[in-house]
């Protein structure tokens, strides 16, 4: 570990798990504990859990758990030290990176710096559009835009010069490395090979912001016909086109309240929506929405609706989310917006009220190709048999069967079609191969401690939930008795740790070797337990003694049996010696 134990525990200490969670998952409060939606899973019920008391999350899905530290680590993708820095910047905490692994702290330095040269461009490419006559055109542009002097300022817009070398030269003036120019995706190198040029000239540029108010990248948008119309920051080790999306930093709280977000297109749709007080939207930046997307945003709002300027872009946009919307469990609505307008335009023209009011009219995703199909084909007989061939294959993508089989039913129904016989479609539809599995979702990871003695694993819950038992175990030396050998690792590093009960749980995470070991001692932890604990003691006791004595039992079983089949110098004994020999496999292998 590279950063101090003191430090790692100061860190815990002032990160609830309950706070950090709550950034990007929607917790309920049941019992004890918090339910949400899983961010590591596809999910329609909600078996993530979070416990308060022993400041840890646990899924009950996909087995996903830790202790805040290691959710950061999860949910951001960060390596440990990173994790332990961003949380240590949240809560003001000073973290010394003198003594990290060098490459480690070389990324993470590099990151840093990244985040500050976009920074400096930042402000820099807002002077041009604010300060430097060259940025009038611009300034005209955005008023003709109706972008308010306010919303400019709120999302820091800028401009970028028509010139080759202007950040180029501004990046240098500030001492910035070559190699940290390049990785930050502003300057290119020439083809020359000496030097470099600037990516953005002559564009309105947007910066965009990460979930912690970090200027990850930049979008540029042209003013005139100029191609590409829109261009965005290349991956850069902050910046992730697949996991940002635009606005999410100031819509995120807006998401909450509403429990609904739209999503646009481009910048300005985003802008013109949000300065009309339609202020949970985010905009995607001219890629498709992710898995990584959609999980992300779900953490802000259960419902999603996808807002669309013709029924072609509509169409294209429904069938891939289907994929993604649909079988992430999210409730997500297309809106098309009448002929010639978009979001920008529209909201311009109509104002903000009835925006809202054609949102409520948006159609679900199936409702909406459905439509579009009907459209297309008509009722007559054959032009429903070309529906039904239309829909089969959107049907086919839903994993959830029982959520397929309403959508069948749903079908049915405006067809006039039998159910069965649509069923039969989409049966056929699945069995060529679309989806190797059903219910991804629902299907819970095989665990492998559930083939050792169960015993072994309600001791080490009990040892989680109470601490004052450690002395108990170790004393027995029932640990010496586990089947287990992961169950045994782990249990030998409870019965070291400090017994204080404070962030008991938390402690032993740290010491696990792997993440595999994490999650399952948040596994432990979730589980079992016991109503009183003044009963504790006899009830660990007596879990240590059967423990104890099956273990011996069957050795000596086990051993009485090597024996008689030695002497009776029989293919029993081979069987037997198989047996021994599978036992140590299994204890081998921690199963
Ligand atoms: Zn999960």
């Amino acid at each position: 570990m590279f950063i101090p134990e003191e430090k790692i525990s100061e860190i815990l200490h002032a990160a609830d798990i309950v706070d950090i969670v709550s950034e990007s998952v929607i917790l309920k409060k049941s019992g004890q504990n918090y339910f949400g939606l899983c961010p590591f899973h596809s999910e329609k019920t909600p078996s993530f859990s979070v416990n308060p008391g022993k400041q840890i999350f646990h899924c009950f899905g996909c087995g996903a758990g830790g202790n805040s530290l290691s959710f950061v680590m999860k949910y951001h993708g960060l390596a440990f030290p990173e994790a332990a820095k961003m949380l240590a910047r949240k809560y003001n905490i000073t973290v010394d990176t003198r003594h990290l692994d060098p490459a480690v702290k070389k990324h993470q330095d590099l990151k840093e710096t990244l985040f500050r040269i976009n920074r400096k461009v930042m402000a820099h490419y807002h002077q041009h559009l604010h300060k430097d006559p060259a940025g009038q055109a611009a300034r005209q542009y955005l008023d003709h835009r109706h972008i308010t002097p306010a919303v400019m300022e709120e999302f820091h817009l800028g401009f970028a010069l028509d010139q080759w070398d202007d950040v180029v030269g501004f990046l240098k003036k500030a001492r910035v490395s070559r190699k940290a120019a390049e990785n930050s995706g502003l300057v290119l190198p020439r083809k020359t090979g000496s030097g470099f040029y600037d990516r953005f000239r002559n564009r309105i540029m947007f910066p965009i912001f990460d979930i912690n108010m970090q200027v990850a990248g930049f979008g540029g948008r042209v003013m005139d016909d100029a191609m590409p119309k829109y261009m965005n920051s290349p991956e850069t080790p902050v910046y992730s086109k697949t996991r940002i999306l635009y606005g999410l930093h100031a819509a995120k709280t807006h998401c909450r309240t509403t429990g609904i977000v739209h999503i646009v297109e481009g910048y300005f749709d985003f802008l013109t929506l949000y300065q009309h007080g339609i202020t949970n939207t985010v905009a995607t930046l001219g890629t498709a929405l992710t898995p990584e997307h959609v999980r992300i945003l779900k953490g802000y709002a259960p419902a999603m609706i996808l807002v669309f300027d013709s029924d072609a872009a509509g169409i294209a946009a429904a069938k891939r989310s289907i994929k993604t919307f649909v079988n992430e469990g999210v409730e997500t609505r297309i809106l098309i917006l009448p002929k010639g307008e978009d979001p920008d335009t529209f909201v311009m023209k109509n104002g903000a009220a009835a925006f809202q009011k054609l949102a409520e009219t948006a159609r679900s995703v199936m409702a909406f190709l459905r439509e579009v199909a009907i459209e297309a084909h008509g009722m007559s007989v054959s032009g429903r048999a070309k529906v039904l061939a239309d829909m089969v294959p959107y049907l086919g993508d839903i994993h959830d069967s029982a959520l397929r089989s309403l959508h069948v039913r749903d079908l049915a129904e405006t067809l006039g079609i039998d159910e069965t016989a649509v069923l039969e479609k989409v049966k056929q539809q699945v069995v060529q191969g679309r989806h190797p599995r059903d219910t991804v979702s629902d299907t819970h990871p095989a665990d492998p401690e559930r083939s050792s003695d169960p015993r072994e694993r309600q001791l080490l819950s009990l040892m989680l939930h109470s601490p004052d038992i450690i002395g108990q175990v170790r004393d027995s030396g029932v640990l010496d008795h586990f089947y287990s050998e992961r169950l045994c690792r782990i249990g030998r590093i409870m019965v070291q740790a400090d017994p204080d009960p404070d962030f008991f749980v938390t402690r032993v995470m740290g010491g696990m070797a792997s993440d595999e070991d994490r999650e399952l001692v948040a596994a432990l932890a979730m589980s079992g337990g016991v109503d009183d604990n003044d009963s504790l003691p006899a009830a660990a006791a007596a879990v240590i003694q059967r423990i104890i004595r099956i273990r011996r039992k069957n050795d000596s079983r086990l051993t009485a049996k090597i024996k008689q089949a030695e002497k009776s110098c029989d293919t029993d004994l081979m069987e037997l010696l198989r047996l021994k020999q599978q036992e140590l496999r299994q204890i081998y292998n921690g199963q």
